[in-house]
């Protein structure tokens, strides 16, 4: 349980700091990360690869379920299954701790994704590795980092719902072999993909649902908010939740 003054603290790294000073006393702050306690937890009915998940033809039909960490790469980095490979510089496989207990997981790369082949490395990266911070975690280490598509939508757009069906069951494998403890999903994008129906993020946030047996968080995409300043509070309580989640 973090106290007050660690709040304080967290917020400034998480670059909440003016809007605590501005509007967020104490009180209601203490507020908020109490209300971020499950008071109901959802349990939504899970994708399952053979019922929700239509393979694209062109994807090869092999195993999945059984590649390791070097044969998935090789065919994450090899794929052309969907129409999003031929206008990209690369695929971006994921990255971090391959045994991580926290998992978070965006939307697709962009620009400079596509460009370094890492999730998370422009603009929403930097408050992305702030978020973890407050919550005292670091890239790499305990945590690992991936997006629901592998490849750079043209001029990051949103996915469209094939590319995502073709490229979601890389993603399942991945969660396979890291057997996260809890997963947060960052966006919309992320969050109907992983709960297999469509919602408003807003309706979404602020509880606790689950992931073939995973607990899941879900949270506003970091370049949400870095558009909406005003809903990193809401963000930093959805963190308060996973943390609670994690700590039993
Ligand atoms: N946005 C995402 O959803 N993923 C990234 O990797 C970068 C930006």
């Amino acid at each position: 349980m973090f106290t007050v003054n660690r709040e304080e603290a967290v917020l400034r790294e998480f670059n909440l700091y003016p809007l605590w000073q501005r509007r967020v006393q104490p009180a209601a702050l203490a507020e908020a990360e109490s209300s971020a306690t499950p008071a109901v937890v959802e349990v939504v009915a899970p994708i399952t690869a053979d019922t929700t998940i239509t393979l694209s033809p062109s994807l090869p039909q092999r195993e999945l379920a059984n590649l390791d960490w070097p044969a998935l790469k090789a065919l994450v980095r090899d794929c052309t299954a969907c129409k999003l490979r031929a206008g990209c510089t690369q695929t971006v496989f994921g990255v971090g701790d391959e045994k991580a207990s926290w998992l978070f997981v965006g939307e697709g790369p962009g620009a400079d994704e596509d460009a370094q082949g890492e999730p998370f490395v422009g603009q929403a990266g930097k408050l992305l590795d702030n978020m973890l911070m407050a919550i005292k975690l670091k890239r790499g280490k305990d945590v690992y980092i991936g997006n629901i598509v592998k490849c750079r939508p043209p001029g990051n757009r949103t996915p469209e719902a094939d590319e995502i069906a073709t490229c979601f069951p890389y993603l399942q494998r991945q969660i396979e072999l890291i057997q996260p403890k809890i997963i947060v999903a960052l966006g919309k994008t992320a969050a109907t993909a992983l709960l297999g129906k469509d919602a408003t993020l807003a309706s979404l946030r602020g509880r606790l649902h689950d992931y073939h047996g995973i607990p899941l968080i879900i949270t506003y995409h970091p370049a949400y908010l870095l558009r909406t300043l005003t809903d990193k509070a809401k963000a930093w309580q959805d963190l308060c939740l996973a943390v609670k989640t994690m700590e039993g």
